[in-house]
């Protein structure tokens, strides 16, 4: 499935670009920053696949990728940018909204939050989103290399407490580090079960 095979296929920034649901997808969301390009490119195990997501002026499209078109790995703009315009994040939730509600070919998204912040306002906002999406989410802690083993337990902690709220949520967290390496192959292995 992740035999270094996944290319970058299209950036859209609205519903009628998208590719056509004829292939089972998973998307990844997280605030910027969290880690979200280096997440993606481990789990594909390429090593800068994801980075024309984080060029200034793509930041606000949908990127898909495909593997020997038998799914699609779908980036997700980040959020949460200190100082972004009001009109962009309203095109940004539109878009959002209309990709999670009309794309019945997407099995899970993954939700990535900083393992040293935990979940923020603007992360329970988007799972709030995926609950009325009815689009099942799984939590992924990224960068967990960073925090002490104490200071992670209680990120983990908060994060079971903010899962519980949400009905969509899939209970079990994925602990990860790109930087390690720690939890890609458990995440390939759950992404392979969905598509
Ligand atoms: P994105 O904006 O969510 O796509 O985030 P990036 O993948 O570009 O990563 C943001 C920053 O976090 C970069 O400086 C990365 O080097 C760093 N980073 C990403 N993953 C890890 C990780 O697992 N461990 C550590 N320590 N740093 C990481």
């Amino acid at each position: 499935l992740f035999a270094g095979e996944t290319e970058f296929l299209k950036g859209v920034v609205e519903m009628d670009g998208m590719p056509p649901g004829d292939l089972l997808e998973v998307c990844f969301a997280g605030r910027s920053n969290v880690g979200k390009s280096s997440l993606i490119n481990a789990v594909t195990g390429r090593k800068a696949l994801a980075r024309a997501s984080n060029t200034p002026g793509r930041t606000q499209e949908i990127n898909f990728f495909t593997a020997a078109d038998s799914h699609y790995l779908v980036d997700l703009p980040g959020y949460g940018y200190a100082n972004a315009p009001v009109a962009i994040v309203a095109k940004w939730q539109r878009l959002l909204k209309a990709y999670l509600s009309g794309r019945a070919n997407l099995r899970r998204a993954f939700v990535l939050v900083d393992a040293r912040h935990g979940v923020k306002v603007v992360d329970e906002e988007i799972m709030s989103l995926l609950d009325r999406s009815a689009v099942t989410f799984q939590c992924v802690l990224t960068k967990i290399d960073k925090p002490s083993k104490a200071d992670l337990d209680k990120v983990i902690e908060q994060v079971r407490g903010a899962l519980a709220k949400h009905p969509a949520a899939f209970p079990e967290i994925v602990l990860t580090s790109s930087e390690k390496g720690h939890g890609i192959s458990e995440l390939r292995s759950i992404i392979a079960t969905l598509i």
